[in-house]
């Protein structure tokens, strides 16, 4: 049995993750689970996995799942806080981490899971961009496996020759060509995007996914966001990345050889797809998911990002240019700003001049080591909230 600790497990991601799991109980074992605060969605899930550990960052939605779990006469031992994520992201017995908590929160954790060697998942893709160098140095060092879930990366690393080894060139691979959907205000009027509600925001055209990275997608944040992770991943410049409007989201991105072959993954939209193979790789399992019927797709469409609809696409390019800090900069100023726009303190429209003015301010310097990213981290925040609140 494969021992399994899904960081994050009660949301998004983290639920399709234990549907996968689910259908191979021979295969896999629920070791650890992680939430912020959700207790009921916790307590479900432990009722159904019954796994060693269950950690709730929320202290006080820890003694409530203590209590809860006790009524039901459950073994599971409740952790708290971020020492409780770091311990079952290091457990002996949990030989593959899902990565899936959304944010820099992750970092740690996901960190941790590398410095003990583990098979990583990564879908926390906040991960690399706050820490890029680190990461990978880190998970080189200590022999860990990081296999990409974000979809894009999946497919990219499904595309690669399967002996890849950071070399582009060596592999004769000219470009990434990075699929985006869009989100849902790839068409609509320039100067209506001003009024855009949370609610709009979040109603992505073809994935259900939590609210920050909904946001991330309408403002195309998510897609530069992925431009850095996969610099990192797959140890690219940043002009070898080409992102390409492909509004289907059926082609999750494309690997052009020199030899003018183009590779491309194709998958209906559910995101079990390259959970479960990044979980069986280099296997192959069922996930759960519809078949891709090609007949009723009929079509696929791609045109060329316009960064006048999205400049925190364009904001992402120059910060991943800059290089050190600002990646770490660029991605709390959107954190922040997300928040905001989601708890209606902020324009949609606003949050790509948050990002902006938090990287106009704060000039980047190397990052040497985690003190220094998870200080960008905070400089940024702080100057981030100042803004919205000089603002507001
Ligand atoms: P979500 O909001 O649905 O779930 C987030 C999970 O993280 C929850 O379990 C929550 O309890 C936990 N969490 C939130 N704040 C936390 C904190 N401060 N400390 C510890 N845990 C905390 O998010 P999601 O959509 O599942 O996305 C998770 C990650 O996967 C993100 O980094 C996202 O960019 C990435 N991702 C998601 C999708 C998708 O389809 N949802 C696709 C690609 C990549
Ligand atoms: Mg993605």
């Amino acid at each position: 049995m494969i021992g399994v600790t899904v960081l994050g497990s009660t949301g998004s991601i983290g639920v399709s993750t234990l549907d996968v799991i689910a259908r191979h109980p021979d295969v896999y074992k629920v070791v650890a689970l992680t939430a912020n605060r959700d207790v009921a969605r916790m307590f479900e899930q432990c009722q159904m996995f019954n796994p060693r550990y269950a950690v709730m960052v929320d202290e006080q939605a820890a003694e409530l799942l203590v209590a809860q779990l006790k009524n039901s006469d459950s073994e599971t031992q409740v952790l708290a806080g971020m020492a409780g994520l770091i311990t079952v992201a290091t457990l002996p017995e949990a030989e593959c981490v899902m990565a899936a908590i959304v944010g820099a929160a992750g970092l740690l954790p996901t960190l941790a899971a590398a410095e003990a060697g583990k098979r990583i998942l990564l879908a926390n893709k906040e991960a690399l961009v706050l820490s890029g160098n680190i990461f990978m140095d880190t998970v080189q060092k200590h022999g860990a496996l990081l296999l990409p879930v974000d979809s894009e990366h999946n497919a990219i690393f499904q595309c690669l020759p399967h002996d890849y080894a950071g070399d582009i060139t060596q592999a004769g691979i000219c470009q990434i060509l990075l699929t985006a959907s869009g989100g849902p205000f790839r068409t609509r009027a320039l100067e209506e995007l001003v009024d855009v509600t949370p609610a709009e925001a979040c109603a992505h055209p073809n994935w259900e996914m939590g609210r920050k990275i909904s946001v991330d997608s309408a403002t195309m944040m998510n897609k530069g966001l992925e431009v850095i992770e996969a610099r990192w991943l797959f140890n690219l410049e940043p002009q070898q990345i080409q992102v390409v409007i492909h509004p289907q989201s059926v082609v999750h991105s494309m690997v052009e050889y020199v030899d003018g072959s183009v590779l491309a993954q194709l998958g209906s939209p559910d995101m079990r797809t390259p959970i479960a193979s990044a979980l069986a790789w280099p296997k192959r399992i069922d996930a759960g998911v519809q078949r891709l019927n090609l007949f009723k797709v009929a079509h696929l469409d791609f045109s060329e990002p316009d960064f006048n609809r999205f400049p925190c696409l364009r904001l992402a390019y120059e910060a991943l240019a800059e290089g050190g800090t600002a990646t770490a900069t660029l991605n709390a100023a959107n954190e922040v700003a997300v928040e905001a726009f989601l708890n209606g303190e902020l324009r949609f429209t606003a949050i790509a001049d948050v990002v902006r003015k938090t990287l106009n301010n704060i000039s980047s310097v190397k990052a040497e080591c985690i003190d220094t990213v998870l200080d960008a981290d905070r400089e940024a925040r702080l100057y981030a909230r100042h803004l919205i609140h000089q603002a507001g």
